[in-house]
Order: C-alpha cells, then sequence, then structure tokens
C-alpha cells in the first residue's frame, strides 16, 4: 500500500506521514521546502525513517507522486489572517493551483484521494454545522479551500473532503494561538489575543485528525462526500487561555489587538456523519490534549 501525503513537513502532515510509517505503510512524504516546510518536522520525520520528497506541487512535475493507491492532500498556505492582502495570491497558489494540478496529475491512475479543507467555509455557526449547510467562506483562505473542493469533488476521483476544525496539540504551528500561548507563558514575552477572547472553536487534537484521516482513506464512502472532523464541545478563546494558565501555573501574558478581518465569532462541529460514516469520534479532551502540547514546547525548548 503507497500512500503520498502532501504536506508532509507541516504541523499535522508530520503527524499522520509518521502514523502511517509506523503502521507500515510505504509512505511518500512530500513538501517543498520553498512553502513554510518546518525543519523541526523533517528531523522528526528522519528520525521515524521517513525523507522528504522535495517538490512545489505548483511547478513541479507530478505524474511520479500519482502512481500509488492512496493521495493524502495536506499541503497547503492554511491562516485566515494572512490570506488578506498581499498573502491573497500565495493562498490561491498553495491551495487552488497545488490542488488542481495533484488532481489533474491523478486522474489516469485515480488513487483514493483525501483532501484537509476547512471549517472555515462555514462562516459564523450558531448550532452545529453539517457537511450540506450553506457555506459562507468570510476570507480570501476560507474562499481558496471552498474552491479547492470544488475542483476535488469535481474531478471524478474516489475523493473525500475532510473539513478540519481548529487543530493543536505537538508541533502545533507558530502562527496559531496555542502555540503563542504557551511560548507567552514560558517565556514572559506577550501573545497577541484578537478582541476580547470570546470567540468559540471546535478545538481538536491532532492525534485525532490523524486517526479520522486515516480512517478517511480507507473506509468506502459516495466518491466526493465531505465530512467534518472536529470535537463537538467549543471553547472559547479565553477559556482556553485559563486552562493553559492552569496547567503552567501562570496564566500567558496577552496584549490585547483588533478583531482580525475574516476572523468569525464561532466554529462549531456536527459531527454525526464522521461518526456514522467513519466510525470515529474525537476523543481527547482540551486539558489531556494541552497538557501533551506544552510537554511538546518544554522538550523543545530543551533542545
Ligand atoms: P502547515 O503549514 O504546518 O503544513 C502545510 C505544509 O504544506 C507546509 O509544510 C508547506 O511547506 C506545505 N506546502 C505549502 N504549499 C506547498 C506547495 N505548493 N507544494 C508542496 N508543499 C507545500 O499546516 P497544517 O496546520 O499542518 O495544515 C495542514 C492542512 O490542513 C492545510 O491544508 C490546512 O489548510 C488544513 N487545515 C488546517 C487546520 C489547522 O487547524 N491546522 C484547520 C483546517 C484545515
Amino acid at each position: 500500500m503507497r500512500v503520498v501525503v502532501t504536506g508532509a513537513a507541516g504541523f499535522i502532515g508530520s503527524h499522520l506521514a509518521q502514523a502511517l510509517a509506523a503502521a507500515g505503510r510505504d509512505v511518500l512524504a512530500v513538501d517543498s521546502r520553498k512553502r513554510g516546510a518546518s525543519t523541526a518536522n523533517i528531523a522528526e520525520l528522519a528520525r521515524a525513517g521517513l525523507t522528504i520528497i522535495d517538490r512545489d506541487l505548483v511547478t513541479d512535475d507530478l505524474a511520479d507522486l500519482a502512481d500509488v493507491d492512496i493521495v493524502l492532500h495536506l499541503a497547503g498556505r492554511p491562516g485566515v489572517r494572512t490570506s488578506f492582502g498581499a498573502g491573497a495570491a500565495d493562498t490561491h497558489r498553495d491551495n487552488v493551483v497545488a490542488t488542481e494540478r495533484l488532481v489533474a496529475a491523478c486522474a489516469a491512475t485515480r488513487p483514493r484521494f483525501v483532501f484537509a479543507s476547512s471549517s472555515s467555509v462555514y462562516g459564523d455557526a450558531d448550532r452545529p454545522c453539517d457537511e450540506d449547510d450553506r457555506i459562507d467562506p468570510r476570507s480570501p483562505y476560507a474562499r481558496s479551500k471552498s474552491d479547492a473542493e470544488t475542483l476535488v469533488r469535481g474531478s471524478g476521483l474516489p475523493a473525500v473532503v475532510l473539513r478540519y476544525f481548529s487543530v493543536y496539540g505537538p508541533r502545533q504551528r507558530p502562527d496559531m494561538a496555542f502555540h503563542r500561548f504557551i511560548e507567552a507563558a514560558l517565556d514572559g514575552s506577550p501573545a497577541p489575543l484578537y478582541g476580547d477572547g470570546g470567540q468559540s472553536r471546535s478545538f481538536t487534537f491532532v492525534g485525532d485528525v490523524v486517526g479520522a484521516t486515516i480512517r478517511a482513506a480507507s473506509v468506502p464512502v459516495p466518491p466526493g462526500t465531505i465530512i467534518n472532523v472536529g470535537h463537538p464541545v467549543t471553547v472559547r478563546v479565553r477559556d482556553a487561555l485559563d486552562r493553559i494558565g492552569t496547567l503552567l501555573g501562570a496564566p500567558p501574558p496577552t496584549v490585547t489587538k483588533d478583531r482580525a478581518p475574516g476572523d468569525v465569532t464561532r466554529t462549531w462541529a456536527g459531527t454525526a456523519r464522521a461518526s456514522h460514516l467513519l466510525g470515529w469520534n474525537a476523543t481527547t479532551g482540551l486539558d489531556d490534549g494541552l497538557a501533551q502540547q506544552i510537554a511538546w514546547h518544554r522538550r523543545r525548548r530543551r533542545g
């Protein structure tokens, strides 16, 4: 069983590639060093016996990557805030053009194709979002993900679209809130808190996300099925901040900033479809997941 993981040097992709390798899969770990790949994650992969295949999905030849059983497409440019203004072109490039080229490369070989989309396509939630709900993308990032969903679903490939909800845990990206809060608490320099921290999210632990993605690669579902991958319980950012403070014994210092454009008040995962089709539910609670992330930050600081 040969599996391509794109974005394998990233936060979620590196965990996914490692889990697949540990399960005995033949993993092709693909990433572009020019597009924000993490050297620390590449070192972790090397320890697991995986070498990054350095490939930019937008410019490089992809034909050999398609000759596999499964493609797990996580490469992309994440981040709502950075997708406005000057970031819009790169967001489109790495999320839409990259997906278009990868899908085209797979047309002849037709591997099972799993695409990492995002809860941001829903806009603001006042109840758990179902996959059939009308979408409301409010940032160039959210639009790029919904455009890429359309490409993947229209490709005729045996494809599954996963909508990940705010993922956290060891190796979380440095631009993400929990990473910043934990680092702020550990070294005393304040992290930005956007607005009053009243925004809530279906925060989802990376180990759970990896589990859902591996299930989606193997469980038979109709082509083009969209599945939310999120924790059913929403948590306010300021409550998560308090939890981090309690776990570390010191509240993270913060500096208040204006709410960022595109920053929705609430994301909320409806989880019935993931449970029904994948037999998957997020099981890691916030305290447990945060404790694992904090342990990683501490290990990283010790070198
Ligand atoms: P990440 O930035 O850590 O990983 C993405 C990886 O993709 C990076 O290593 C980068 O080098 C690579 N990449 C970007 N453009 C590329 C290109 N053109 N060719 C080859 N490689 C390229 O991001 P992450 O947080 O691990 O997210 C993984 C995926 O999941 C992304 O598609 C993201 O949009 C999606 N997602 C993430 C979250 C989250 O909370 N982290 C939530 C929803 C969706």
